[in-house]
């Protein structure tokens, strides 16, 4: 039997009640911004009363254990985000299985993703991830290369794309978490004029939510400030 953590509503409660607080305090509608819960780790029956609690989007990191949580909360009308890496031996579940993807970095695994795709669903909804970083190890697009890659995705059949997303390093304080969110805001806006109709960017997480709602994001995705820490014992697989 798995142990529910009582204290999960109220830690819903209170990320909600910090994304209204950062989009009060950057002018903008409560409306305009997301809240994704990262469910990575999450048992089932978590996942589920943060369902009856009112939330309704989830993103998942690693593929396998997504795709068994998603089956077995098929009765519950849930909307599952793909934030994880993606193998091109992993696009069919993901096309199966998944609502979004928000990490797309290859236009290899666009291409099997839309090919993939059964015929009785709607497109997959879909994001590139930028590296604003600019580290070569880590995953995403350079800023420079958005913009082709965007135009090839926009052309796929079975995928819509929706906008970008990244995840940083953390940064240092809220000025620098600032500084490079107002980065990625402006990869989105150069793709905007350049005639692709975004509507989302994802950036922000449990630790710098409001820096990110601050410059412009439309969707944050956050795990622990929910449900808690996570257990050490599963790593983040190698980029
Ligand atoms: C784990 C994860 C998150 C959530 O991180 P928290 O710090 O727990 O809020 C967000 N985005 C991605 C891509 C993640 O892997």
């Amino acid at each position: 039997m798995t142990t529910i953590p009582t204290q999960l509503p109220t830690q819903l409660q209170s990320v909600r009640a910090r994304v209204a607080a950062a989009c009060q305090s950057a002018g903008r509608a409560a409306s305009e911004v997301t809240l994704l819960a990262v469910s990575k780790t999450v048992e089932p029956e978590v996942v589920s009363q943060a369902f009856d609690a009112g939330q309704t989007a989830f993103g998942e990191n690693y593929i396998q254990e997504a795709v068994q949580k998603i089956i077995e909360l098929r009765h519950l009308a849930l909307e599952w985000h793909c934030i994880g890496p993606i193998q091109s031996n992993k696009t069919r579940l993901v096309a199966e299985y998944f609502d979004w993807v928000q990490t797309l970095d290859r236009l290899k695994i666009a291409q099997r993703l839309s090919e993939q795709r059964p015929a009785g669903l709607p497109p997959l909804q879909v994001c590139i991830q930028v590296n604003v970083d600019g580290g070569t190890r880590k995953s995403g697009v350079l800023p420079g290369e958005v913009l082709a890659l965007a135009q090839r995705v926009a052309a796929l059949p079975n995928l819509c794309l929706r906008g970008i997303m990244c995840i940083p390093e953390p940064a240092s304080d809220f000025v620098a978490a600032c500084a490079l969110f107002a980065r990625v805001k402006a990869v989105f806006d150069a793709l905007n004029a350049a005639g692709l109709a975004l509507d989302t960017l994802s950036m922000g997480m449990s630790a710098d939510l409001e820096a990110a709602i601050l410059s412009g994001s439309t969707m944050v995705r956050v795990g622990s400030a929910i449900f808690g820490a996570r257990p050490p014992f599963k790593p983040m697989p190698a980029q």
